[in-house]
């Protein structure tokens, strides 16, 4: 008790001091450009875009942005670092052939993102192909392709040497590793502890011999360790301690190691009270693990594989206000769009608890925020809701709802069947 009232005595302390302290906020979504109160988007004004488009819902991804992202990206970074695009944050087509041209390599998940891989021309030298549960049938695509296969099971190298034998051609395989540790703060954990991804690193050295013996063409390590992180120190960490476990299993590897994926995992700022990644002390550190590679890895490519980061902040969903609705003192914006589209901005993709993107009135930009209101969705049920009591400008019917930071895990990650609504359209601007 009495520590109780010592809190409260201070709380009362701290408010005849300071004023009160002010509820964190989204970080400024200024990498819209605004001009005579609306966004624009690849330079043209909303409202243009979406008469372009011809309905809504739709998603934008604007192609400078996108350009703009890598340059900065690969000027933070020391210039021996591959970046790869890890395509399942966003396998648009023609997103995806737009990332080809700006990155040095691509990394997917299936023998469809494989297709669409292939497809924008990349070299498949540089694709990649990590996940669990890869088909004997998608490892001899793999191989016909040409491409590298991150091996995270024992029971993959029987299928890789049959393809392998069957085409004349080598199956080249990097060892996909489940780390010894954990990447900390992480919003998704993806290594460490019990994992269905990769094999554990205590039994690589085994893996290794039976690729040996199998004749795979080994050429290195991949070690990712989780996705959504916004702390470069816990980046730094994992980093480091992916390059300190690849030098140890690099003692048992049946060829000279030409390939080191550290993973990536870089987050971008979604709720209030986030700021986007300081990228200085994860190139500096990179920086020091080229240098060390130079000597204890002298053939090995650095790689860096993010999906996320690359696209996420380049896109937006825009759906438009159907109505506006009081209940009971508290307004409703409902519109065209929703968690069918967009299963993450309504808080039901791993989220443990729903938090607000940010959004805004896109054809009102300048206008001063309003009265509290939720955009909610057509769906019948509470859980399609895009924003909940959020103070944008005052909006009715035939408005257009921006969600930022929508570029990554937006349409591919949601239900889009559910309650039968047309399909989202997407557009690279
Ligand atoms: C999902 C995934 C990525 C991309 O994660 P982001 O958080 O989008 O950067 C990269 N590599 C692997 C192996 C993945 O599974």
């Amino acid at each position: 008790m009495s520590g109780r009232h010592k809190d409260m005595d201070d709380d009362q302390a701290m408010e005849s001091t300071t004023p009160r302290k002010a509820p964190p906020v989204h970080a400024p979504m200024d990498q819209f450009r605004v001009d005579n109160g609306e966004l624009l988007v690849g330079g043209i004004p909303l409202t243009r875009l979406a008469a372009r488009v011809g309905r809504t819902p739709f998603y934008a991804y604007d192609r400078g942005l996108l350009a703009t992202r890598v340059a900065e990206l690969r000027a933070a970074l020391p210039p021996e670092v591959k970046l790869h695009y890890a395509m399942k944050a966003n396998p648009m087509p023609a997103l995806v052939c737009h990332m080809a041209t700006l990155v040095d390599g691509i990394d997917v998940a299936s023998a469809g993102e494989l297709k669409v891989a292939l497809d924008t021309g990349a070299d498949p030298h540089e694709i990649s192909f990590a996940g669990p549960g890869k088909q004997d049938g998608e490892l001899m695509q793999a191989v016909a392709a040409g491409i590298l296969v991150n091996v995270e099971s024992f029971r993959e190298i029987a299928p890789l040497a049959a393809a392998s034998e069957a085409l004349g051609l080598p199956a080249r395989v990097a060892v996909r590793v489940n780390p010894d540790f954990e990447l900390k703060s992480s919003g998704m954990k993806m290594g460490g502890g019990p994992k269905q991804f990769g094999v554990d690193a205590e039994q690589v050295p085994e893996l290794l011999a039976e690729i040996g013996r199998a004749g795979l063409a080994f050429e290195g390590f991949h070690l990712f360790a989780g996705s959504q992180n916004l702390r470069p120190e816990a980046i730094v960490e994992a980093q480091r301690k992916s390059f300190e476990l690849a030098l140890r299993l690099a003692e048992h590897a049946p060829a000279t190691v030409k390939f080191l994926n550290l993973g990536g995992g870089f987050g971008i700022p979604y709720f209030p009270g986030e700021q986007r990644l300081d990228l200085t002390p994860i190139g500096a550190n990179l920086a020091t693990i080229v240098d060390e590679a130079r000597t204890a890895l002298p053939q090995a490519g650095i790689v860096i594989e993010l999906g996320r980061y690359l696209v996420g902040e380049a896109g937006i969903y825009v759906a438009r206000v159907i109505d506006r609705k009081v209940s009971r003192g508290h307004t409703y914006l409902v519109t065209d769009g929703g968690l069918h589209h967009h299963l993450s901005a309504s808080g039901n993709f791993g989220q443990v608890i729903r938090k607000n993107y940010p959004a805004a009135i896109g054809n009102r930009m300048d206008a001063a925020p309003g009265e509290a209101c939720s955009v909610v969705g057509p769906l019948c049920t509470p859980l399609d809701l895009l924003a909940d009591r959020m103070n944008l400008a005052d909006a009715g019917p035939g408005d257009l709802v921006v969600i930022y930071q929508s570029g990554a895990y937006g349409p591919s990650a949601s239900p889009q069947a559910f309650l039968g609504h047309p399909a989202v359209i997407e557009v690279v601007v």
